[in-house]
């Protein structure tokens, strides 16, 4: 599909109906889909805006409700009071946990302080979860592939510190100890980029062949979709723009993997405005993606900032269709029908296809 801004409609039309389709002038973004919001992050966001219609402000919301600035400066003047750690929150106050996921530890310290608690936890989040508590249940080493210190790697850590060790890289597998070889297995984090984990996967397998892999992928659909729509367009692409904040792990990954497939150069921004016009000097295809957590308003104004500097053309590169919707959380909908308040989505998951899930 091929989308002409209206700068480009204008410079166009008058053609005489049988010319041939003049080029439109200027260069072209190659915009991928899927890119933007995935399927967790649209609950959470919607899960502290619906609390909020239901209660009022102050909601409280433990660590950012998704990474992306824009997205908590929008609900933080809404009323959404974002806070490190439950001790902040008011006792018997409303807090929502975020998309990431959240430790044993953390539920228990919001119970302690009878807080009432909304979990955002992404449902791909939570099936990483439950595959930590049963490998450590059944006594496995548990390596888990993630980045220390990332919200929900200390989340899904926190379900069984005593068996899990995290690998951040594949030259960090040579430091891994286990009590016994024939009993370890992987999981991860669900925004990693794919390659890389498949690579530090095999170097933990030549360590330990009897290595037993996680029951489905970890690396959830959007990151996998995200990833494989910019490979297709980083060859073509003189410059790729990654749209998506700087914690925000898919979309740092998306940089990453952009230059890994072709890209003369990537830059990741959070909006329009930080995109300097030196990057684009003798470009003519420039690419554009954004992160899971990414509003298309901030795609969007990019590409008014691109047809503005000489880009007036969008074809969209279409990989993958999603259509995957998760429920709000189970408390928040009973609250939201005793309140009158409807819950606009569906109430069950749909899956895009069985490659494309975890
Ligand atoms: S990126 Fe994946 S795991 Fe994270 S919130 Fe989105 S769907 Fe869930």
């Amino acid at each position: 599909m091929t989308i002409e801004t209206p700068s480009a409609a204008a410079a166009t039309a008058g053609t005489a109906p049988e010319a041939p389709a003049p080029t439109p002038p200027g260069g072209t973004v190659l915009l991928a889909a899927p890119g933007g919001y995935c399927a967790g992050v649209a609950r959470g966001v919607d899960g502290v805006e619906k609390t909020l219609d239901l209660y009022g402000p102050p909601v409280y919301v433990r660590k950012e409700i998704v990474h992306n600035k824009y997205v908590v400066e929008t609900l933080t003047r809404r009323g959404a009071v974002f806070v490190q750690e439950t001790d902040e929150v008011p006792e018997g106050a409303r807090v929502v946990f975020s998309a990431h996921g959240v430790s044993p530890q953390v539920r228990a310290a919001a119970d302690a302080r009878n807080l009432a608690t909304i979990d955002a936890t992404c449902p791909l989040v939570t099936k990483v979860h439950r595959e930590a508590v049963r490998f450590a249940k059944d006594d496995y080493d548990i390596i888990l592939v993630g980045h220390e210190g990332h919200e929900e790697v200390e989340g899904t850590f926190g379900e069984a510190p005593a068996h899990i060790q995290v690998v951040g890289s594949p030259d960090e597998v040579e430091g891994v100890v286990v009590r016994d070889p024939s009993r370890v297995v992987w999981i991860s984090q669900t925004t990693l980029s794919v390659d890389e984990t498949r690579e530090t996967v095999d170097r933990l397998r030549e360590r330990f062949p009897q290595l037993i892999d996680p029951p489905s992928d970890d690396i959830c659909y959007a990151t996998q979709n995200r990833q494989e729509s910019v490979k297709t367009i980083a060859p073509r692409a003189d410059v790729m723009i990654v749209v998506g904040s700087a914690n925000s792990s898919n979309s740092v990954r998306l940089v990453e993997v952009a230059l890994e497939a072709g890209a003369g150069a990537a830059h990741r921004v959070d909006k329009a405005d930080e995109l300097d016009p030196a990057w684009f000097e003798g470009a003519s295809t420039v690419g554009l993606t954004s992160g899971a957590s990414v509003p298309e308003i901030l795609v969007r104004e990019v590409i008014e900032w691109l047809a503005n500097r000489g880009f007036p053309t969008v074809e969209e590169v279409r990989t993958q269709t999603e259509t995957i919707t998760f429920a709000l959380p189970r408390n928040l909908r009973s609250e939201l029908a005793a309140g009158g308040l409807a819950d606009p989505r569906p109430h069950a998951p749909r899956r895009v296809s069985p490659d494309h899930t975890s």
